[in-house]
């Protein structure tokens, strides 16, 4: 029997602290969901694994809570700071250099932001979004020709721009599609889902029987992505459900 160890349940990772005690004492940490077990010092591996796998779905409940949490709080543009693209994690690092600002990905799990010395959190912030703007613009285009094409429609003009209440919208006379700038830090499977559901409202402008009927047939899982989509909402500010 190891006294201070690491184990893996289901795919989580959870310390285990052995102490003289009688029961076993289990919590999820803030900020990351990081699981801490402590257990009598007594008690075999197999029986904690056992314990906890009874608990996965509690300790999950809490991780997504400290996920929502972490993904609500302002952010300051320092280093250090948990920061979505495409509903992927990054860890923010923050270089100051005099040159043009920049944004870019390196690694797996790093994302750089590049500007000037003494540069201000609205800066650093503007910065940001700015690339942001520019890489969903770029997924964006490429999703909207793919689904153009199956769905057999055109959207005459699309953008991308911070809303506060939704996600998308379209203008069915016009067949304008403007898109959440918000959208950029989403799985790539809710903003799909942003996609056709706006791209159908050049066929029909309400959310009527033939609306669901082609949302059916293009997206059959579009309730799950919708689900996802509206599970943590937003960023830091006050948003209110998609459709
Ligand atoms: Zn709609």
């Amino acid at each position: 029997m190891n006294s201070n160890f690491c184990l893996s349940v289901n795919g989580i990772e959870v310390s285990v602290i052995r102490k003289p005690i009688k029961n076993l004492h289990l919590s999820v940490m803030p900020p990351n969901g990081w699981v801490r077990v402590t257990a009598p010092d007594k008690m075999k591996d197999e029986v904690i694994k056992a314990l906890l796998a009874v608990k996965l779905r509690w300790i999950k409940k809490q991780q997504a809570k400290f996920e929502c949490q972490e993904r609500q709080t302002e952010r300051e543009y320092v280093a250090g700071e948990s920061h979505y693209f495409l509903g992927k994690r990054y860890r923010l690092e923050v270089i100051f250099k005099d040159a043009k600002p920049s944004v870019f990905l390196r690694g797996n799990n790093k994302i750089i932001l590049q500007v000037r010395h003494e540069s201000s959190k609205s800066v650093r912030q503007e910065v940001m979004y700015n690339w942001y703007r520019e890489e969903l613009f770029l997924y964006a285009g490429e999703v909207i020709a793919e689904w153009e094409g199956k769905i057999g429609v055109k959207a005459e003009f699309f953008g991308i721009k911070r809303m506060r209440t939704r996600w998308g919208s379209c203008n069915h006379e016009k067949r304008r599609i403007w898109l959440n700038l918000e959208l950029a830090k989403k799985p790539v499977n809710c903003i799909e889902y942003v996609i056709v559901h706006e791209l159908i409202h050049i066929i029909t402008k309400k959310h009527d029987n033939e609306f669901f009927s082609l949302m059916d047939k293009y997206l059959p899982n579009w309730k799950s992505m919708k689900e996802e989509l509206n599970r943590f909402m937003l960023s830091d500010e006050k948003w209110s459900k998609y459709d």
